[in-house]
């Protein structure tokens, strides 16, 4: 592509990226937050000129999402979609150093929340879907632009509910979201992340039962806030035994680690070793991928300095790994309370399974080919993310999703650790120029 063209398409992007972040949808997980009807309109308008087919959807008032598709050549050909979501999580304004909803460009940076989740993705996408479709040219597959609200609260209100009632406007074959396209530099060279696979959401409630009473006389009593901490402090301490996929070993072998390290981390035996050694948040990230984990971040209960309670509610974040049931996180949960199993009533507040999408289709193929065009030596590592996107929905229809993009050297995986749902999220141009490109680059390989 000329290079004066990537330039303009980079231009278009920052402008919009600022745009997208100063919208500020925030998502707090109420129905009522959000509000991405801004930036789903400030989208139609830049999409506009183009004359491309688009519907907004509106699942609530004020949660709107936008379609719009490209129509192919050929009816019988794979359909694409571009899925960038709207919305951003809250920020502590305190802890950031400028605006986070400014959207200013400094020395090379647009900041603001969303600059790495994923407005970046969401504009670009934007940008490039426009530039294929005012240069005429037409592909054998649909294009689909989707701009979705409500990613940071599973869906609900976005990909969840319009994946099941709009997907005639939705159908498509190959989705390209959030989450790769990070550069992870290796032993050998530079590995590219890129998102494959989810784990599953098993979110539990835990309803500890026990007596009230007088708080001033404990003595044998059956108080359900000293039963719950004993329950908290069995699922701290569960281990799940861990599984070693074929994702692991791929990771592992593409960072060309010292051969007594690398066999540590393939060996079940030796992994918790393994993990304590690595700096806390690569052993973070790796204990996650390897494990079914379990988070407790919520506890409700007492009424008063001098009641005992008799009800103290306990939510934990659980994350499968592929291949795991509702059932598996049972057992888990049977097997990390023991004697207390029986003695705690357990609700499912969330379930999805992991989902997981092949590599050996023309869309990676296409990846691959575009992705070595910015880094021509790198390596395309399939990957397993530890939180949830919106491709889980597009692979339980059966399309096969993965998580992409390009950032720039300055922006490994450990520093866009740092900025997801971070302080001082930011993007610099030069990620927002490499992934505009990555967007028509595929475009051009994937039918071919
Ligand atoms: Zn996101």
């Amino acid at each position: 592509m000329a290079q004066d063209v990537l330039d303009r398409l980079t231009n278009e992007t920052v402008e919009l990226l600022q745009a997208l972040i100063r919208n500020q949808c925030v998502n707090d997980g109420t129905p009522e937050s959000g509000r991405e009807e801004s930036s789903a309109r400030l989208l139609r308008d830049e999409l506009e000129a183009s004359g491309v087919d688009m519907q907004l959807f509106e699942t609530l008032p004020g949660r709107t999402s936008l379609v719009a598709r490209y129509p192919g050549t050929d009816p019988t050909a794979p359909a694409l979609c571009l899925m960038g979501h709207t919305d951003v999580v809250p920020v502590s304004v305190d802890g950031w150093l400028h605006d986070p909803f400014g959207g200013e460009l400094i020395d090379g940076e647009v900041w603001g929340r969303g600059a790495v989740d994923m407005l970046n993705l969401t504009s670009s996408m934007a940008v490039a879907f426009r530039h294929l479709i005012t240069s005429g040219k037409r592909y054998p597959g649909d294009i689909v632009y989707f701009a979705v609200a409500d990613e940071e609260a599973g869906g609900t209100h976005g990909a969840r509910v319009l994946i099941d009632s709009e997907w005639d406007a939705l159908q498509c074959d190959y989705v390209l979201t959030e989450w790769g396209g990070i550069p992870e530099r290796s032993n050998r060279g530079m590995n590219l992340l890129m998102a494959v696979a989810e784990k599953g959401i098993g979110w539990r409630r835990l309803i500890v039962s026990g007596s009230p009473g007088h708080g001033s006389a404990p003595y044998g009593t059956d108080n359900a806030l000293v039963k719950a901490a004993e329950v908290v402090g069995r699922i701290a301490r569960y281990q799940a035994t861990p599984q070693l996929d074929e994702l692991w070993e791929a990771r592992i072998r593409a960072m060309a680690l010292p051969p007594e390290q690398e066999a540590a981390l393939l060996d079940p035996g030796y992994l918790a070793d393994a993990l304590a050694a690595m700096p806390p948040g690569v052993a973070r990230n790796a204990h996650a991928c390897t494990h079914t984990t379990f988070s407790p971040n919520v506890i409700h209960g007492g009424v008063k300095a001098n009641v005992i309670p008799d009800e103290v509610v306990i939510e934990v974040d659980i994350r499968t790994l592929p291949g795991e049931t509702a059932a598996d996180v049972d057992a888990h949960l049977q097997a990390a309370l023991g004697d207390l199993y029986d003695q705690v009533t357990i609700e499912s507040i969330q379930y999805f399974p992991s989902t997981k999408s092949p590599t050996d289709t023309p869309l990676w193929d296409a990846l691959v080919r575009s992705a070595t065009k910015a880094y021509p030596d790198a390596s395309l590592v399939p990957s397993l993310v530890t939180g949830g996107t919106d491709s889980r929905f597009f692979r339980s229809k059966g399309a096969v999703a993965y998580g992409a993009g390009l950032l720039s050297p300055a922006v490994d995986a450990s520093e866009f650790a740092r900025r997801f749902h971070g302080h001082d999220e930011r993007i610099d141009v030069e990620s927002l120029r490499m992934t505009v490109g990555l967007w028509l680059d595929v475009v051009e390989h994937l039918w071919t």
